[in-house]
């Protein structure tokens, strides 16, 4: 498991702001400016160990964490942050074998996030309008290699959702306000619908349609501020620039009337 073999992703470490997600193929050349590395060497090596490039530059091979292969997928949408994608998954109390859905799928950083803790006996059921995206999508879960955890839908959540009694529901598209009886019908009593909203003007009209609606219960609305700090002792201080607006999230729950 530790040892990398033909056809893995492999985190290739540079330096902390050169970091490169590669697959290995064999016979293949990884080229950057600091020389290029034969990725034939990197078969049989254990994760963690250092490889030289011709040039003689030092470079740490990692085995790819979840937030690694999200961060280098390709974005053709707005995506969601680690900040927030973390927060998420924390609110709607998934695990695996959650049974979710999901929409709009968009470049799939939630979708991807949503299947790596649902895996290996849940299922995400995500549903996009736009089959452009949602191929796009499908790329970037093939390389997580998720594509088992997830059911790709092109459809519009306003005919509504084909599941029943799921574990929780995710909306992230412009006017979720819209979907809160599609929602209603696909959760199963008690369970969470979570949603990510970047203006306030969205969180207030999602929050007067959650009050009309009374199916669902005590509306909460986060925002996460996410602070880095230099890791050097001798600098220890926080990181001069910081994401300064991605969006909010509203957290609520089914109830039966
Ligand atoms: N959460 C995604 C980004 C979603 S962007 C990520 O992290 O990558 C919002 C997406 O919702 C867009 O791709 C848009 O096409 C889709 N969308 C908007 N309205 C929709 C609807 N009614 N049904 C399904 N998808 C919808």
């Amino acid at each position: 498991m530790s040892v990398i073999s033909e056809g893995d992703l492999v985190l290739l470490r540079f330096d902390n702001r050169r970091r490169f997600i590669v697959k290995v193929v064999k016979g293949k050349r990884f080229e950057t400016d600091k020389g290029y590395i034969e990725l034939d060497k990197l078969i049989g090596l254990s994760y963690g160990s250092t490889v030289e490039t011709n040039l003689g530059y030092k470079v740490l091979v990692l085995k790819p964490l979840i937030h690694d292969i999200i961060g280098s997928f390709e974005r053709r949408t707005q995506i969601i942050y680690p900040k927030d994608l973390s927060f998420i998954v924390y609110l709607s109390g998934i695990s695996s074998g959650s049974i979710v859905v999901e929409a709009g799928t968009g470049s799939g950083a939630l979708t991807a996030t949503l299947a790596h803790y649902v895996k290996p006996h849940g299922k995400v059921y995500t549903y996009e309008v736009r089959k452009d995206f949602l191929e796009v999508a499908k790329r970037n879960l093939a390389k997580a290699k998720l594509l088992d955890y997830v059911v790709f839908k092109n459809k519009d959540i306003g005919e509504g959702m084909d599941e029943r009694n799921v574990d929780a529901v995710f909306l992230d598209l412009p006017d979720p306000w819209k979907y809160l009886n599609v929602a209603h019908e696909a959760l199963k009593p008690s369970a969470p619908l979570v949603i990510f909203l970047p203006t306030i003007v969205q969180v207030e009209k999602t929050l007067m349609a959650v009050r009309e609606h009374k199916g669902f219960c005590e509306p909460r609305v986060y925002e996460i501020l996410l602070r880095e700090y230099k890791s050097i002792p001798e600098e220890l201080r926080p990181e001069t620039w910081m994401i300064g607006h991605t969006g909010y999230i509203v957290f609520s729950r089914k109830i039966i009337e």
